[in-house]
């Protein structure tokens, strides 16, 4: 997954290579200016010594200053030569600070652009993921992935191109180089130290990575909790239980103490031993290279110069140390998002991943197949999608067939959908009734792709789902199909946008028509705004039937050729349920309904009693009856008590 998640990185990057460009020249001139910064001390110091007639302790000559400003020796000293040298190291300063504020303004840009390219790309990745994938992931895990990881990348991309990753490498090494042009015997002291902290570092790094993939888990868990405890408040407080999930949200937070403790401690390992490094190098070279400039084989300049190149080195290494540090926890963060965008060591881009989800949905078949003899004998495994041929007779628009359909949810034992034979005609109501846990809501869901079958084929007018794209749930929609699923959350939003969600584009004329059809024009008008109204989670408070009212418009104004229905039990007043009803019938659509309600049930085209997740009887209502089976029990239940209420619950 590494490979993945560098591949994702530099992707994510490649769009920005002006910018990055533009970091990278103004940091290697940044660089530059801060290496010449020593020499330029250096000689501004021969040059005092030299006017000055600083005798040198044994009479000798002073030494030529051995560095790259050419023309400067110490026997030339003079007023303008002095002024020279102060002027340089001025100049070297004002450039290195303008590089300075260069590298910062880039690099912050850099980060920030790469952040929003790499959150619009996930949340793309994530929302053609298959049902299967959110059944299996937690949305406080997500979102946490989507903000907190992003973050870090966003934060350790900056600092480590422009603020102290990359510009401490390129300044100890380029002060090594200049010591050792000086004096190689005191490049080797401060080279000594590195060795010994780099293997240090590299230890620090390698552990605190996996450290902070843990922590961030922890984390994330800690937040999913927050989540669905605050969202469930009411039934927290009703049953007096604030107390315990405090205590336990408390304690998962504090789960990941023990890892941010150990990571602390390799922070301090890290700061500590840079410290000691610079103390222990400025000693050494003052000593030796004092020794040097006794022997009169190198200035006093050249000395100091030295020392600053050293403290480079040693102030360079700890940033390096601080910065590879966050390496570490860039690297946790970009392999949690990578495995979002690929998780089958598919390559990052769209079309990659949709192949990735597909493989891994044939590698489903063929496991289906070998362990499930009956539905391998029923159809051929990995068919999913090969039954167009043989559809010439559908001709008028809307026909549903279900063929042979075998479908498990991930990770669970049993087939939920175990060999389902369907047809609903273009036109046709057929409602799915039975005992709760028999398969209708899985039926609909697949139905609308949301879910894609391990076995046999969904037809609609002859053309399997989704062979239009690898995308999950938009096969529906390009198939003409729109839903209105029980309990529907709208998203914050004016009622104009929650109406027209599937078709943004609609004018005001659409909506209102479909507002009207789905008798919700007389409650929208009388809300503070209208239209406008903000609802939603932030917005105006809406009733269960208000808001199954805008469930319904927003399905009414795709003109669907095929509409969805779980039918609410509770939500509608019998006289809206009546009047809808009455709208849903007359509407041109192939309906399939999950139906709670006697009413919609007999007034339905056909009727299939869906049990263990195939239909145990299907026909009309008076056909069903005087079948006397299952369905004429249900019935009669429904009549001692409410039967049908209970099976939708
Ligand atoms: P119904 O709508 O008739 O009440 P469902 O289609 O919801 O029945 O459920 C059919 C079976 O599939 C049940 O055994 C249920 O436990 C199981 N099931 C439903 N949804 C999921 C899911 N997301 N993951 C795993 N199993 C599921």
């Amino acid at each position: 997954t590494t490979g993945n998640a560098w591949r994702l990185a530099l992707a994510t990057l490649r769009p920005d290579w002006p910018l990055l460009l533009a970091t990278s020249v103004s940091l290697a001139g940044t660089i530059l200016f801060t290496l010449l910064f020593p020499l330029a001390i250096g000689e501004v110091f021969d040059v005092v010594r030299a006017q000055g007639g600083l005798a040198v302790a044994n009479g000798a000559p002073a030494p030529a200053v051995v560095n790259p400003f050419a023309g400067l020796g110490g026997a030339a000293a003079s007023p303008t030569s002095f002024r020279a040298a102060l002027a340089k190291l001025a100049t070297c300063l004002v450039l290195s600070a303008t590089g300075n504020a260069l590298v910062s303004y880039f690099s912050t840009l850099l980060g920030e652009r790469f952040a929003n390219r790499l959150k619009g790309q996930l949340m793309e990745t994530i929302m053609a993921r298959p049902q299967s994938f959110f059944d299996a992931s937690t949305k406080g895990d997500l979102v946490s992935r989507l903000t907190v990881d992003v973050t870090v990348l966003q934060t350790t991309l900056a600092d480590f191109i422009g603020q102290r990753g990359f510009r401490s490498v390129f300044e100890v090494v380029g002060a090594l180089l200049f010591i050792g042009l000086q004096q190689p015997l005191l490049a080797l002291v401060s080279f000594a130290i590195t060795p010994a902290l780099s293997r240090l570092l590299r230890s620090v790094v390698v552990r605190s990575s996996s450290l902070i993939y843990r922590r961030q888990q922890v984390a994330a868990e800690a937040l999913e909790f927050a989540g669905e405890r605050l969202a469930q408040v009411q039934t927290v407080q009703v049953f007096a239980q604030e107390r315990r999930e405090a205590d336990a949200f408390a304690r998962l937070s504090a789960s990941g103490y023990s890892m941010a403790e150990r990571y602390a401690v390799f922070q301090g390992i890290v700061e500590g031993s840079g410290r000691l490094a610079v103390n222990v190098g400025t000693v050494a070279l003052l000593g030796l290279g004092g020794l040097l400039v006794l022997q009169g084989r190198i200035s006093v300049g050249a000395l100091l110069a030295v020392n600053v190149f050293n403290l480079f080195i040693s102030v360079g290494l700890s940033a390096v140390a601080a910065s590879f540090g966050e390496l570490g926890k860039a690297v946790g963060a970009l392999e949690r998002v990578a495995d979002l965008v690929a998780p089958a060591g598919a390559s990052m881009d769209g079309t990659a991943a949709a192949e990735g989800s597909k493989a891994s949905s044939s590698s489903n078949n063929s496991e289906a197949a070998a362990t499930h003899a009956v539905a391998s004998a029923a159809a051929e495994p990995g068919q999913v999608t090969a039954c167009s041929s043989d559809s010439s007779h559908a001709s008028t628009s809307g026909r549903v067939e279900l063929r042979d359909v075998w479908f498990k949810y991930p990770g669970a034992q049993e087939w939920a959908v175990r060999g389902l034979n369907l047809t609903i005609e273009p036109g046709q109501t057929l409602a799915l009734v039975g005992p709760s846990g028999g398969g209708k809501s899985t039926i609909a869901a697949l139905l609308l792709g949301l879910y894609t079958p391990q076995q046999g084929a969904i037809l609609i007018d002859g053309r399997p789902l989704g062979s239009s794209n690898g995308t999950a749930g938009g096969g529906a929609a390009a198939a003409g199909m729109a839903a209105v699923l029980q309990q529907p959350m709208l998203m914050s939003g004016s009622v104009r946008q929650q109406i027209s969600y599937g078709k943004p584009d609609a004018s005001f004329e659409e909506i209102a028509e479909a507002a009207r059809a789905a008798h919700a024009d007389e409650f929208v008008e009388q809300l503070p705004q209208g239209y406008d109204t903000e609802v939603g989670e932030r917005g105006h408070a809406l009733s269960g039937g208000q808001k199954q009212r805008l469930a319904i418009a927003r399905a009414l104004l795709l003109h669907p050729k095929i509409l969805v229905l779980d039918e609410v039990t509770s939500a509608l007043d019998v006289a809206s349920e009546r009047a809808i009803s009455d709208t849903l019938r007359h509407l041109g659509a192939t309906k399939l309904i999950i139906a709670h309600r006697l009413s919609t049930v007999r007034r339905a085209d056909s009727i299939a009693v869906v049990v263990d997740g195939s239909v145990s009887e299907q026909g009309s209502h008076a056909e069903l009856l005087a079948l006397g089976g299952r369905y004429a029990q249900l019935v009669n239940t429904a009549e001692l008590g409410n039967y049908w209420v209970q099976a939708g619950a």
